[in-house]
């Protein structure tokens, strides 16, 4: 009885914090989650490795942390990771001091663990001022959710952040196209051939101007059995297009050194997908 009091008291909360609409999300969070992690993770494995193709998962830290034996098992394949926050919460909502204290936990709990990072994006992509301030004093090759913002939307070509001052940031920031695949499959129900001709469209601009498209897929969707074929039918296009598809930390240092795409390619495609949660529960401790 206590116990069923308690979960009644925590729904109330809920409701009263984020409204009906977190019910909806927590259900399909529960439903996605049906299908285990690693098993997302080798459908995407097998569709990159068809086409030599990198990938790079920004993953939460004390998520990492947590799991380890999913962390192992993501380790032992060559693509790349990144930092997604020590803990999945909005920058915006906190003070640069917590902030601060997020980035350094982040970096130490992927220090202990022995995952190599060079790059960053922030949970939902919510920077505040100190963010993007501390991504500096942190060292960070690259940033990837900076360009998320409006005034990058659009834009196929590598950028440094313009401080009030005047003056650029010493990290790389990459425009992020809204076509992700929770806008292309939770608000618009797209199938996966639909999601390959959504992201081509993407690439062909990005071609256009021998620039650079970034897309956000996240392995809990895009990884489950009835999109994968999204993914690889994507590859296949980017294939037929000459596109370079490297890890982003290959891009940044190629473009740095060369100002150029690997074998000229015309155009370069950079896959991404945060790592949120491994389970469900993980999912739901976030509130
Ligand atoms: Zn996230």
């Amino acid at each position: 009885m206590v116990k069923i009091s308690r979960l009644t008291s925590w729904i109330k909360h809920l409701a009263k914090r984020r409204g009906s609409r977190i019910f909806a999300q927590s259900a399909r969070m529960f439903y996605f989650h049906m299908q285990p992690f690693h098993k997302l993770l080798d459908r995407m494995f097998t569709s990159l490795e068809e086409f030599d193709a990198g990938f790079t998962f920004p993953l939460v830290a004390s998520i990492a942390d947590k799991h380890q034996d999913y962390t192992e098992f993501l380790k032992s394949y060559p693509y790349e990771i990144a930092i997604h926050g020590y803990k999945h919460v909005r920058y915006q909502h906190l003070s640069p001091k917590q902030v601060e204290q997020e980035l350094y936990l982040a970096t130490k709990a992927f220090q202990k663990n022995k995952i190599p990072y060079k790059g960053f994006r922030a949970p939902y992509n919510n920077y505040s001022e100190a963010t993007i301030r501390l991504l500096e004093k942190f060292d960070f090759l690259w940033d990837i959710g900076i360009g998320y913002q409006q005034s990058y939307r659009e834009t196929y070509h590598f950028f440094n952040f313009k401080f009030q001052n005047g003056k650029k940031s010493t990290y790389t920031c990459i425009p992020l196209c809204k076509w992700s695949d929770d806008f292309m499959i939770d608000k618009y129900n797209f199938s996966d051939k639909q999601i390959a001709k959504a992201l081509t469209i993407q690439l062909r601009k990005a071609k256009e101007v021998n620039g650079v498209v970034m897309f956000d897929l996240h392995p809990i969707r895009i990884g489950r059995r009835e999109y994968i074929n999204g993914l690889k039918l994507f590859l296949e296009q980017a294939d037929k297009h000459n596109a370079w598809v490297p890890s982003v930390t290959e891009a940044v240092e190629y473009w740095r050194k060369h100002k150029s795409w690997k074998h000229d390619a015309p155009v370069c495609c950079l896959l991404t997908g945060d790592i949120d949660n491994f389970t469900f529960w993980d999912y739901l401790r976030r509130f």
